[in-house]
């Protein structure tokens, strides 16, 4: 197994099965346009081979689809049944939930047990602002899909000072009436918001979060999974919330993510935009392929940084 000098391996892929969006979130774009997918994307079965290959050869045991939007990508129909057939301990999706309704079936028939929505607001004029498409009540309709298909939902909120600070209790309230485990993202420091005074006006802390959900929930503070991202509480009687906190709580030192984009390039850290191309190499006798992806895993593992500093890369290349 390729384990770095922190102890840390792969155990967690994230594949992106396509940069195309159709959304403009404020924090992943800044320009309002809707992204397009990459040139040169992978096939359904190109990213399935190296889905498969990576398991073998790097001990991977989760793997997260995601995008970009991957329900918007046609792979996702064909993705999704084959990795729940793969050795792995779990599968979940990410996505922000607008095709949710209308791909219920195909998911429940997969068998697929978890899934996040992002969802920033439960105020419709607000969330136009920040999506800049797209229809709140079609998002909620997929999130009551799903559950009423049995799965388990966790909904993903990035607070933003200027865009949804108000959101930070309703948002909690909804998900707690429905069983969903709300996660705070802490804004990250990525991409355009690395530029400008967006990052340092919109950004909320844990400290302020939990503030914020003090003045009407009682909380304590509950163990999570060593390599979780997600720093984790209950409130009693009612379920439970989480805050991924990276920059107030990182979790660098026990990072066990690798990141597959939708045209082959794996990616060893979030806050590190160095990235290797695997896409010849899948196309390679099988001895050969294997042979270089190790090298690219070991090369991708030291690309691991110690502490999240943030880059210019942005989220939707590499998926969330
Ligand atoms: N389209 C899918 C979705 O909306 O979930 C998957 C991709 S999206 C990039 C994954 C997650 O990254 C979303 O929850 C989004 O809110 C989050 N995200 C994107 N840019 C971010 C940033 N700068 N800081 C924090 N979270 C961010």
């Amino acid at each position: 197994m390729i384990v770095d000098a922190q102890g840390r391996r792969f155990r967690n892929l994230r594949v992106s099965l396509t940069a195309a969006c159709n959304y403009a979130c404020g924090y992943c774009v800044p320009d309002g346009k809707r992204l397009q997918a990459a040139r040169h994307e992978l096939s359904a079965a190109a990213l399935l081979k190296a889905t498969r290959m990576l398991i073998d050869l790097a001990g991977v045991e989760k793997l997260r689809i995601t995008g970009g939007e991957p329900l918007l990508s046609p792979k996702f129909d064909a993705f999704l049944p084959a990795a729940m057939a793969l050795p792995l301990k779990d599968v979940a999706v990410t996505t922000n939930g607008q095709l949710l309704a209308r791909k219920a079936d195909l998911i429940k028939a997969a068998g697929l047990k978890r899934i996040n929505v992002s969802l920033d607001t439960l105020d419709a004029g607000r969330f136009r602002h920040i999506a800049r498409s797209g229809d709140l009540a079609t998002v909620l309709a997929g999130i009551d899909a799903m559950l009423d298909a049995g799965l388990k939902v966790k909904v993903n909120m990035v607070p933003m000072r200027t865009a949804n600070a108000d959101q930070i209790l309703p948002m909690l309230d909804y998900c707690l009436g429905r069983g969903i485990e709300l996660r705070y993202i802490e804004l990250m420091n990525m991409g355009h918001l690395r530029y400008g005074g967006q990052y340092r006006r919109d950004f909320i802390g844990m400290d302020d979060l939990l503030d914020a959900i003090g003045e009407r929930h009682e909380f304590t503070r509950t163990d999570a999974p060593y390599d979780s991202t997600s720093v984790r509480y209950e409130v009693p009687g009612r379920g439970y919330f989480g805050i991924i906190a990276n920059e107030s709580e990182p979790f660098c030192s026990a990072c066990t993510r690798l990141r597959l984009s939708s045209n082959g390039r794996l990616y060893g850290c979030l806050s590190n935009a160095n990235s290797h191309d695997v896409s010849a190499l899948l196309e390679a006798p099988e001895q050969q392929a294997r042979d270089g992806l190790k090298q690219v895993l070991a090369a991708a593992l030291q690309d691991k940084r110690s502490a999240f500093t943030g880059e210019v890369t942005v989220m939707k290349f590499i998926g969330g």
